[in-house]
């Protein structure tokens, strides 16, 4: 996604900035003028980014720091802090409890993939042992209830709709009366979407919305819609009461800051994001661990607790000491190639890292990286025990690389490319350096001085 260049863009900012040797109002500005620049291109909201601006720069007041302070990582701390308070509006939204009847109202434009959404959140939950029902309220749009029907059938989750009835209110009413007496926990109403905002689409919102009475409205937004996200957010605010934001289609070529614009419209948070067209691709979105990544710091917290979980105590001293080391060898590659074939414990860790899962495993072609992965194992098998274990990939010469082709019956093509993936790797590896080890209950020390 192309967040991640935004992201990039900061980190390169703030990284210039530690360059310089000393700290003063133009490195300041320059950095800020950076990010200024950076979010604007991705984006968001003018007003949003001017804020940002004036709210770091009052945070940290260069005159008042004395000599000692650390102020790059007062800058990068307020960075961070301002990043994620544009996209936590400060309340969390209503959230359904499990075992109680809750109503949830879609709301978006039509294109948006608010039916989509539906039938993905309505997944979510089921597979979390819920129990959810979709009402397809949406009768504006010939193949609407079609659509809905058909994911809904494929997910094995009951529905409600009429190819007959044309008024959305008496549907939607309906529907819910009849999963109410089901004793269904997550009764989801689909609304109609039109291609622009507009006064018919928000008078029938707002009906569909006292007839049903959600407990929660969801905006759904197309990540690709860019600066007009802002406006279009709050039109939907103003006719009903939005508590959420689900921002879809974050796979694709979208610039995603009109992201952070839509919460600031809505004062809602975003709860999930849409990672494509398949009902499982569907992420819980949280604000952190999501900074955090965008500036390139990894999910150090949810990392950590990660390897706690699923690592068994007995290996979690030797990866953690492997981690902290920093050197990603080429055996170290290859160990967790099998890992991650197997998807053991330490392969859903390093699924975590980005770089690890997002780049070497796309969803959706998990067979072709699976097969891309033993080619590479192959290859390995063909290396000797100096080449597995030097952290130095200047090792590998040219005459090494055509030994290791034959070998393994591949070409030497292949093997430059398994050793392209390596150094990438061992980049991602390499941030890890000088990792602490925590003791149980430092884990947010931990990952408070990650992320600082
Ligand atoms: P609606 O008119 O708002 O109900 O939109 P639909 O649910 O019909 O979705 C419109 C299109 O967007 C469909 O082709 C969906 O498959 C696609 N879509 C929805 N969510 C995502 C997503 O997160 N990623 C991608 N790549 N496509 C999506």
């Amino acid at each position: 996604m192309v967040l991640a260049q935004l992201g990039g863009s900061i980190s390169r900012a703030i990284q210039q900035m530690s360059n310089a040797t000393i700290i003063d109002e133009k490195v300041l500005n320059e950095c800020l003028n950076e990010i200024t620049r950076a979010l604007l291109q991705s984006d968001v909201q003018f007003k949003l980014v001017r804020d940002m601006q004036t709210n770091i720069k009052k945070i940290v007041n260069l005159d008042d720091l004395a000599a000692g302070h650390n102020k790059r990582k007062i800058i990068q701390q307020a960075i961070f802090n301002e990043l994620c308070k544009m996209l936590d509006p400060g309340k969390p939204s209503f959230t359904p409890k499990k075992g109680k009847t809750s109503v949830v109202m879609f709301v978006g434009l039509q294109g948006s993939g608010k039916t989509t959404t539906c039938t993905k959140y309505a997944y979510y939950h089921q597979k979390n042992g819920w129990k959810p029902a979709l009402v397809c309220a949406d009768t504006f749009r010939a193949g609407a209830f079609d659509q809905l029907k058909q994911n809904a059938t494929k997910a094995k989750i009951p529905f409600y709709g009429s190819y007959m009835e044309s008024d959305p209110v008496k549907i939607a009413a309906e529907g819910v009366e009849r999963f109410k007496k089901e004793n269904c926990d997550l009764i989801i109403v689909d609304t109609s979407g039109r291609h622009k905002q507009e006064a018919a689409l928000f008078e029938e919102m707002r009906q569909v919305s006292e007839a049903t009475k959600p407990d929660l409205v969801i905006f759904v937004m197309d990540s690709s819609i860019g600066q007009a996200a802002f406006d279009q957010a709050q039109a939907f605010k103003q006719s009903v009461a939005v508590g959420a934001v689900i921002v879809t289609k974050m796979d694709g070529h979208a610039k995603g800051g009109g992201a952070l614009s839509a919460v600031a419209a809505t004062k809602s948070p975003v709860i999930f994001i849409g990672t494509g067209e398949h009902m499982d691709e569907f992420e819980v979105f949280d604000v952190k661990p999501f900074v955090s990544r965008l500036l390139g710091m990894g999910d150090w917290s949810g990392f950590m607790d990660k390897i706690h979980e699923v690592v068994p105590m007995d290996q979690q001293p030797e990866l953690l000491q492997k981690l902290s080391e920093g050197n990603f060898t080429l055996r170290i590659m290859y160990e967790q190639f099998q890992n991650i074939l197997k998807m053991g414990p330490i392969g859903q860790v390093f699924s975590m890292l980005p770089g690890f899962s997002a780049e070497l495993m796309p969803k959706g072609r998990e067979k072709e990286s699976q097969a891309k992965i033993k080619r590479y194992m192959t290859m390995m098998d063909s290396m000797t025990n100096e080449e597995l274990d030097s952290p130095n990939p200047k090792l590998m010469n040219e005459s090494r690389m055509m030994r290791i082709a034959r070998g393994s019956g591949r070409h030497i093509r292949e093997v430059m490319e398994m050793m392209e993936e390596y150094k990438r790797l061992a980049k991602i590896w390499g941030k890890m350096k000088g990792l602490k080890i925590p003791k149980k209950g430092e884990m947010s020390a931990l990952s408070r001085n990650m992320n600082a």
